[in-house]
């Protein structure tokens, strides 16, 4: 049976110390307990990474929202997967549509930050999603299709086996407008397929795959009774411990 997981992406929001709040928030609930078979996991930004990691319990895995495309060197600014993994998280979001639209990330950077978080053993989180038009235009298969291609699936059969897929509709994100459970569903299914397709039946069947998009208490139920919905990666509604346990208690 596939473990859920149901990922906190904090974005460019909180204060050290809020975050440290919110983080010892989300520790109080979820101590109060989990649904069987879930994992929960916050994505804080770089500099809360140490410092709440210290806060956390066994329970809540961390991850950074992005890593250098490079494992050092001249690049002011940036953080390495190295260091990311030095600080304590164990997973890193890569190739989330903000960044791929605001910083230009290509899929071909994608796919170099996904191998980097590989070799300095944290979980990628790989997010792919279609825009508007592109769905309005009914190419979204082939959107998702050629993101996983150039992005992800030029890794070897074990190393896609710590991978998270997030399927992130642009158009669901912030929105406040979430994919229908069968919009999601048949995205879902798709991408399965496509691993299938590429891999093995086993390893499709193994693949976690999340939903992201205005995921909040009140939809998240429907979406993850989808039987291809692992579970969920979410933005505004993580900065709510209450909101956030809530659709962790969805499953
Ligand atoms: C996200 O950015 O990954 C996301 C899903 O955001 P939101 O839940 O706010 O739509």
């Amino acid at each position: 049976m596939r473990r859920k997981i149901v990922a906190g992406n904090w974005k460019l929001n909180t204060t050290l110390q809020e975050g440290i709040k919110l983080a010892s928030s989300v520790n109080d609930l979820v101590a109060k307990g989990l649904p069987e078979n879930v994992d929960v996991i916050v994505a804080p930004p770089f500099t809360h990474l140490a410092g709440i990691k210290k806060v956390l319990t066994e329970k809540i895995g961390l991850a950074a929202q992005n890593c250098a495309a490079e494992p050092s060197g001249a690049l002011t600014g940036e953080v390495s997967a190295s260091m990311i993994r030095s600080a304590g998280a164990e997973y890193v979001i890569i190739g989330h549509s903000e960044r791929r639209i605001y910083f230009n990330e290509s899929d071909l950077e994608v796919a170099g930050k996904v191998k980097l978080a590989l070799e300095n053993d944290l979980k990628p989180i790989f997010c792919c999603g279609e825009k508007l038009h592109e769905r309005e235009k009914l190419i979204y298969t082939e959107v998702i299709k050629k993101q996983l291609e150039y992005g992800l699936f030029d890794l070897d059969e074990e190393k896609l086996k710590n991978v998270i897929i997030a399927y992130e509709p642009v158009w669901a994100i912030g929105t406040g407008k979430n994919a229908t459970s069968e919009q999601a569903q048949e995205m879902h299914q798709y991408i399965r397929h496509l691993v299938e397709e590429k891999y093995s039946t086993r390893t499709a069947e193994e693949q976690v795959i999340l939903y992201g998009g205005s995921c909040k208490p009140s939809n998240a139920p429907e979406l993850f009774a989808n039987k291809d919905v692992d579970g969920g990666l979410i933005g505004g509604a993580s900065l709510s411990a209450k909101d956030f346990y809530g659709i962790i208690n969805s499953f």
